[in-house]
């Protein structure tokens, strides 16, 4: 699946935040139990209103959202890129992640100590952003070595390779993460294939007191401007009374929000920038057994939606009965779609749609 990796400094709020992500009652919706595939690993439900509207419709037996990947990734700090052991470790997990979520400390509380004394978030993005440039670097130099050979016996695909990483590389000699190089679109396969951890998409965020989730501080603008400037994305959280929420069933839940004069948990604002940050898009199946909601890469051609749900389905694919959400929901379901016409027969070329209640034919 799609995985976001937690990082930030020792002691800004990721583990409180990640245990909140992986507790929550959402995080064990439906009849997949949460799973934990490794301790610091946690598979949450992606929550979308949008699957129990169409649930109630089709008179659904169950629902079953789709869900994303997040990973805990501890013990970041200065001088990690220096490869002391396990620095090395906590890099190559963020290598395997497709995006980043940077958990900032914007909470003044003299009884957490600061790693580096005071609280200031847009310092301690950059700490982190220059260990991963380093650490770019230094895999960029390595890797040109390795291709000078294949690049001289004329390899096109090492030619192209080595044409990348020098773009990269000149990008962060210049003090500019990988992510900030506009790459076309013949390239765009190869250059993700780099891997590269500042290529990443990144998502800040900033983890503000009890008494400052609805309205975000000082320092949590200054981040916002920070993100902004780097096309970045924002989310204002306070971990703690996430944590709180995360013990409540929905309804305690819910109250509690109302006190504190919030309209949404954080969490279903941060699983759904997460989702956002990664292209990703969302379709529906819909029938009187389950509702289900399925993850899809943004653009992507029916067939390789239908491999998402089983491999057998892509090979066979023949064709898409196609709904729109909104059709869907307008016209009262499937008949009422079919009658008046909105349900379309489409086929290798289409492209999904976000919110498409999709049944595939096929002839496997
Ligand atoms: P990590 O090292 O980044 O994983 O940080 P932790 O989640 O372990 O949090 C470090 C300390 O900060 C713990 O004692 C938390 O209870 C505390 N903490 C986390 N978030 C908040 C917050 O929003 N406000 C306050 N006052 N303390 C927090």
């Amino acid at each position: 699946g799609f995985r976001t990796g937690i990082v930030g400094l020792p002691n800004v709020g990721k583990s409180t935040l990640f245990n909140a992500l992986t507790k929550t009652a959402a995080a064990q919706a439906a009849n997949f139990p949460f799973c934990t595939i490794e301790p610091n690993v946690g598979d949450v439900a992606v929550p979308d209103a949008r699957l129990e509207r169409l649930a109630g419709i089709a008179k659904s037996a169950r629902t079953i959202p789709t869900r994303m990947t997040f990973v805990d990734i501890a013990g970041l700090v200065k001088g990690a890129s220096k490869g002391e052991g396990l620095g090395n470790q906590f890099l190559a997990n963020i290598r395997e992640c497709d995006a980043i979520a940077h958990v900032l400390r914007c909470f003044e509380d003299d009884d957490v100590t600061h790693v580096s004394g005071k609280v200031d978030p847009v310092d301690d993005a950059e700490t982190i952003e220059t260990e991963l440039m380093i650490s770019d670097l230094e895999s960029i130099e390595k890797r040109l070595q390795n291709l000078t050979r294949k690049v001289r016996g004329g390899d096109k695909e090492a030619i192209q390779q080595e044409r990348l990483l020098k773009t990269a590389q000149a990008a962060l000699e210049g003090g500019k993460p990988a992510r900030s190089v506009e790459v076309d679109a013949d390239d765009a396969k190869a250059w993700e294939m780099l891997q590269l951890l500042t290529s990443k998409p990144i998502l800040y965020v900033c983890n503000v007191s009890e008494d400052e989730a609805g309205t975000g501080n000082a320092h949590s603008r200054a981040v916002e401007e920070m993100a902004a400037a780097q096309g970045a994305g924002t989310v204002v959280i306070s971990a703690k009374i996430e944590e709180e929420i995360s013990q409540l069933d929905a309804e305690e839940a819910a109250e509690f929000l109302e006190t504190l004069g919030l309209d949404e948990a954080g969490l279903d604002r941060l699983i759904r920038a997460g989702y956002e940050l990664l292209g990703l898009q969302t379709f529906f199946t819909v029938g009187p057994k389950e509702a289900r909601a399925w993850t899809v890469p943004g653009g992507v051609a029916a067939p390789q939606a239908a491999g998402v749900i089983h491999g057998d389905f892509e090979r066979a694919f023949i064709r898409a009965e196609t709904i729109s959400y909104d059709d869907y929901v307008a016209l009262g379901g499937e008949q009422g779609a079919k009658d008046a016409g909105k349900m379309r027969a489409e086929g290798k070329a289409y492209k999904v749609a976000d919110g498409d209640v999709l049944h595939f034919l096929h002839g496997a």
